[in-house]
């Protein structure tokens, strides 16, 4: 915990301040830095896939699924699932380990009092953004040569993906477009807390992109320039375009998602004709 701890008698201020108090002092800072970000990771990674899982079991939700003929079966996501644990396991954690004492040194603690809501907004948005356009570049990267046939193909593997398939990757591109994921929270805060929250937003974000459902109903389509699961399916089915992780406007600035609106488009216009078929 900061210096806020063990020198003077803190007094926490809301019921959700004096809980992390309780937490911090009980499982230990370092503790929670490491091991805790993994487990925290990984139930915010799997609570996220758990409702796009069970919407497979609902027959009412086909009509959401954006390849609707394509069907991941039990072999593709054990399969899905033992490689996601893998690198979890074996490159994400001993990395939150070993860096450790660098991450330490640059400042990270479990802060208290917590961020303020707005404060916590400010940085999740500009997380957002800042993983977003770093995302952009080295993903179009990764889609040259070698760093494609070697790297990148494997998280290729699934050209209809599903929520869980979202880490399904390389464990060097992990490692890779894992620097822009710190980015954001890194930069502006240093504070565990935050750096939770971000995670749970992140990850949620990135598991819904990948979940093969694009429902009419998510909230995330009131944001400006949002990407989400129909936006990042595309560049799964074609392997080309789209290459943003949350945002359109630098596929729209650069004309990598120009194919994608153009099929949009065709698509708009086949509804069209059949519906006045029909009514004639
Ligand atoms: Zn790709
Ligand atoms: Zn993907």
């Amino acid at each position: 915990m900061n210096d806020t701890l063990g020198q003077i008698v803190y007094q926490p201020t809301n019921a959700l301040e004096a809980l992390w108090f309780n937490f911090v002092d009980y499982f230990g800072e370092d503790f929670l830095i490491s091991y805790g970000t993994f487990f925290a990771h990984e139930i915010f990674y799997f609570l996220a896939f758990l409702p796009f899982f069970l919407c497979d079991f609902v027959h009412a939700l086909r009509k959401y699924k954006i390849q609707p003929t394509k069907v991941n079966d039990w072999k593709t996501q054990f399969n899905c699932l033992l490689k996601v644990m893998g690198t979890h396991i074996f490159v994400q954690l001993p990395m939150m380990i070993v860096f450790h004492p660098a991450i330490h040194s640059i400042g990270l603690r479990a802060r208290v009092p917590l961020p303020s809501g707005w404060y916590l907004l400010f940085v999740l948005a500009v997380s957002f953004v800042l993983e977003d356009a770093y995302f952009y570049f080295v993903h179009r990267f990764l889609h040259q040569g070698f760093w494609y046939k070697y790297i990148h193909k494997v998280h290729h593997d699934h050209a209809s993906p599903f929520g869980m398939a979202a880490e399904y990757a390389h464990p060097i591109e992990t490692l890779i477009l894992g620097v822009g994921t710190c980015l954001g929270p890194f930069l502006l805060s240093r504070d565990l807390f935050t750096l939770w929250a971000w995670l749970a937003v992140r990850l949620f974000q990135t598991v819904e992109c990948h979940s093969g459902y694009d429902f009419p109903w998510n909230p995330t389509k009131l944001i400006p320039f949002w990407g989400g699961a129909h936006f990042h399916d595309f560049h799964h089915e074609t392997f080309v375009g789209n290459y943003s992780s949350t945002f359109t406007y630098f596929d729209r600035l650069f004309g990598t998602s120009d194919k994608y609106y153009a099929r949009m488009e065709m698509r708009k216009k086949e509804e069209e004709l059949l519906a006045n078929k029909k009514a004639k």
